[in-house]
């Protein structure tokens, strides 16, 4: 496989961007998709979470409240510590799970990891930034998301810099456009990446364990 890592600030585009790559076929590993999957009503790692937290994060419809939750373990600390130790080597071991079952095909796999400046991968075969200015995103996440507008400055305050991301780039995406140009640098990033040698057995393994 071909491993590339993909990332960028929250509402930068990164999901756009997974979502047309996988139009020429690569494999879209997302830990953000495979924590709302594994926090699903009746997944076990929200029985787990309800132990841990109390029955309150979790609705009446049985799925998880994640503003109860946020509001647990934000008020906290030791509450947000053991939040991160059953969350995170769950999501870790079901993206290692889905990266070993493609590792050994020629496909380019496509690891989408909002925070992945913050906590990087070994062997990597190249980065890919999804980079916008703070202005833009808060913008389409309020208008697009309804996201409030002190929320989404909020959630990017906490994230890297777009500075820290662009350090580990090997290409940028400038997502400050319309999508057709989105489109066009995509399709420049996916025949670089077609091109790039494998990884190797280890590729994929986060380089600082929690
Ligand atoms: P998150 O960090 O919240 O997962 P993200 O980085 O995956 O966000 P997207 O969901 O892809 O970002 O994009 C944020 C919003 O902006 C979406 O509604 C998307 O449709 C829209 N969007 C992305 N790129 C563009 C663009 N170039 N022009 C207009 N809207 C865009």
């Amino acid at each position: 496989m071909i491993l590339i890592g993909l990332t960028g600030g929250i509402g930068s585009g990164k999901s756009t961007v997974s979502g047309l790559l996988a139009e020429y076929g690569a494999v879209i590993i997302d830990a953000d998709a495979i924590t709302r999957e594994l926090q699903a009503p009746g997944a076990p790692l929200l029985v787990t979470l309800a132990d841990r937290f109390g029955d309150s994060i979790v609705d009446s419809s049985g799925a998880l409240d994640r503003a109860a939750l946020a509001a647990i373990a934000f008020s906290d600390p030791e509450a947000l510590k053991d939040l991160n130790k059953i969350v995170h080597p769950a999501v870790a071991a079901e993206m290692d799970r889905r990266m070993n079952e493609v590792r050994n095909t020629d496909k380019v796999v496509v690891l989408d990891i909002p925070l992945l400046a913050e906590n990087p991968r070994k062997g990597l075969c190249g980065v890919v930034v999804v980079d916008v200015p703070v202005e833009i995103a808060v913008e389409r996440l309020v208008q697009l998301r309804g996201m409030p507008k002190s929320d989404a400055q909020a959630r990017i305050a906490k994230q890297a810099s777009r500075d820290d991301r662009l350090k580990i780039a090997d290409q940028v995406i400038d997502n400050s456009g319309d999508l057709d140009s989105l489109k066009q640098q995509v399709k420049t990033v996916w025949e670089w990446a077609k091109q790039l040698p494998p990884a190797t057995d280890d590729a994929g393994e986060r380089a600082n364990k929690d």
